[in-house]
């Protein structure tokens, strides 16, 4: 799709951000371009919108600022998968290891019904630890999940094979 190669273009490389050693890929540059950035929200909403699709969760932060957009167009709802402590009402949780560490997705209790089918929305994959923990906590109530969606992959990462085999539709791949 002649769209992509505009999206790719949009997206920064900064070295050593946000510690030595990193290559972060940055959104921010495609979100300055409302062509294509409108370009991007349109590959998903092409892909997904004839998929009886019912909720679109997005991970914190940068999948609320794709995931909302790809919702309204397709006639989903919007559920945030928030870091700890950021939801006010009852949460159920997953937590996940990373390289040092580990991180915590929460979601509201009630927002996604049991039988919803559910497209996950980030704005990277990297070890697929993050889509893995969203995954597990949508399954967790009852949701399918349709497929996950991310703009950018870091294929030498193997995110994909974290994904226990459900689709994953990217935009741009890394190397
Ligand atoms: P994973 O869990 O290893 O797949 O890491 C993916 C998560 O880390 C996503 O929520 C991304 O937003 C974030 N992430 C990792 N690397 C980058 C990057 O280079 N740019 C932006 N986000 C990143």
């Amino acid at each position: 799709d002649p769209r992509i190669h505009g999206i790719k273009t949009k997206i920064g490389v900064v070295p050593n951000f946000p510690k030595p050693g990193i290559m972060f890929q940055d959104i921010t540059p495609l979100l300055l371009d409302p062509k294509a950035f409108k370009d991007a929200i349109d590959l998903f909403v092409e892909r997904f919108k004839d998929n009886n699709i019912s909720v679109v969760a997005g991970i914190e932060a940068r999948g609320f600022i794709f995931g909302p957009p790809i919702a309204l167009a397709i006639g989903a709802k919007f559920v945030p998968l928030r870091k700890p402590r950021k939801l006010p009402g009852e949460v159920i949780f997953e937590e996940y290891v990373l390289e040092y560490g580990s991180d915590c997705l929460e979601m509201h209790l009630g927002a996604v019904e049991p039988g919803e089918r559910v497209l996950v929305v980030d704005d990277l994959i990297a070890t697929g630890g993050t889509l893995c923990a969203a995954m597990n906590l949508l399954e967790r109530v009852g949701a399918v999940v349709v497929e996950c969606a991310c703009l950018i992959e870091l294929p030498e990462l193997k995110g994909r094979g974290r994904l226990n085999g459900k689709p994953l539709y990217v935009l741009v791949e890394y190397q």
